[in-house]
C-alpha cells in the first residue's frame, strides 16, 4: 500500500527544476546520529567524482554565526560556501545567508508543529495521511516546494564549484527525501546506514544524555521513517550499509557504494586522495585526518551495562535483527 500511496503523492508534486535539462545526481545518506556519517563524507569527498559539504546545514542547536566549517573557518568566512553563494545568487537567483542556510525543510516556523507535521512516530497509517495531507494543502505543497528550489539551487553550486558531478548529502533526515525526491525525480539515489542500536545508545546517552528507552525509541522510529520514505523509490534506487561492516571491510563497502552510484571503483586507502574538505558534521570535522580511515568503535560491548542492552534489545531487537544484528 505505502508503494502506491508514494507514488500518488509523487504525481501530486508540481515541482519544476531550476535546469529541467541536467539531471542532478544525489546520494543521499539517511540514517540515525553517531552512524558514521560524518566520516563517510570525507572519505566520499576524496573521490574524484563525488563532493560532500557533510550535512546540509548545521543542526539548529549548533547553528549560529561561530559554526566551525571542517576547514577551521567560520561558516560566513569560509571560502568554498562564499564562492557557492555566489553562484547561487548569479545562477539562480537565489540568495544565501551566510550562516542561517535556511535549507532544512521545516512544514510550519513552530516548533512543536513542525515535529508533528514531519517525525515518524505515529501508526504507519496516520503517517500516510499526514503526508497526503502535506501535499494536498497548497500552502504546504508551496512550502516545500520553496525548500526543493534553494536546496536545487545550493546542490547545482556546488557541483558547479568542484568540478564534480555527484552530490553527496549526509544529513541523514528521512524528512529530506521527499525535498530531494522533487529535485532528482526517479534518480537519487538513498544509502541507508545503520548501526548497531546498543551502539547508538551508548553514544547517544554519552553525548546527549538519552536514556536507554529514549535511545532506543529513536533508533527505532528513526529507521522506520527512512523505511517509509524509501518504499517510494525504485527497489535498485536504495541500499543498506551497515556501519560496522563500513568500518570492518571498508574497501568491499565502498566498491558496493561506488558501484551503486555509477562512479569509478575507489579503495579507502587510495593514495590519490587530497584536497581541502568543507564538511559540516560532528566534531570529528574539526580533527579529520585528510587521509580518514574507518575505525570500529565497539567501546558499548565493555561499557554498557547489561541492563541497558537488555533494555534497548527488547525495544529495538525486532528491527535490528532484520538489519542482521544478533542478540
Ligand atoms: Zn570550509
Amino acid at each position: 500500500m505505502t508503494e502506491r500511496w508514494n507514488a500518488m503523492l509523487a504525481e501530486r508534486q508540481d515541482y519544476v527544476p531550476l535546469e529541467p535539462l541536467e539531471p542532478l545526481s544525489v546520494l543521499y545518506l539517511a540514517g540515525v546520529s553517531f552512524c558514521g556519517s560524518t566520516l563517510l563524507s570525507f572519505i566520499m569527498n576524496t573521490h574524484p567524482e563525488v563532493v560532500s559539504v557533510g550535512e546540509i546545514s548545521p543542526t539548529a542547536r549548533a547553528e549560529g554565526p561561530d559554526y566551525l566549517c571542517s576547514c577551521g573557518a567560520k561558516l560566513a568566512s569560509c571560502t568554498l560556501f562564499a564562492s557557492v553563494r555566489t553562484v547561487m545568487a548569479r545562477r539562480f537567483g537565489v540568495s544565501m545567508d551566510p550562516v542561517y542556510w535556511k535549507l532544512l525543510h521545516r512544514a510550519t516556523a513552530n516548533r512543536y508543529l513542525d515535529h508533528l507535521a514531519t517525525v515518524y512516530t505515529y501508526p504507519a497509517l496516520v503517517v500516510h495521511v499526514r503526508d497526503t495531507v502535506r501535499e494536498w494543502v497548497p500552502a504546504w505543497r508551496k512550502g516545500i516546494n520553496w525548500y526543493a528550489r534553494r536546496n536545487e539551487a545550493f546542490i547545482r553550486s556546488v557541483l558547479r564549484v568542484s568540478g564534480k558531478r555527484l552530490f553527496f548529502d549526509a544529513t541523514k533526515l528521512s524528512t529530506r527525501i521527499p525535498v530531494l525526491r522533487r529535485i532528482c525525480g526517479r534518480r537519487l539515489l538513498v544509502l541507508h546506514l545503520v548501526r548497531d542500536p546498543r551502539g547508538y545508545a551508548w553514544s547517544a546517552g554519552r553525548h546527549e544524555g538519552l536514556t536507554w528507552d529514549r535511545a532506543a525509541r529513536n533508533w527505532t522510529r528513526s529507521n522506520l521513517a527512512v523505511e517509509h520514505a524509501l518504499a517510494g523509490l525504485d527497489p535498485h534506487r536504495w541500499i543498506r550499509i551497515r556501519y560496522e561492516d563500513l568500518c570492518r571491510d571498508p574497501d568491499a563497502v565502498l566498491a558496493r557504494i561506488t558501484g551503486f552510484a555509477g562512479v569509478a571503483p575507489y579503495t579507502s586507502d587510495d593514495p590519490s586522495r587530497r584536497g581541502s574538505h568543507h564538511i559540516i558534521g560532528n566534531e570529528m570535522r574539526l580533527s579529520a585526518d585528510p587521509r580518514p580511515r574507518p575505525r570500529l568503535d565497539e567501546t558499548w560491548r565493555e561499557r554498557l551495562p547489561a541492563e541497558g542492552r537488555d533494555r534497548v534489545w527488547a525495544l529495538a531487537g525486532a528491527l535490528a535483527a532484520r538489519y542482521g544484528y544478533e542478540r
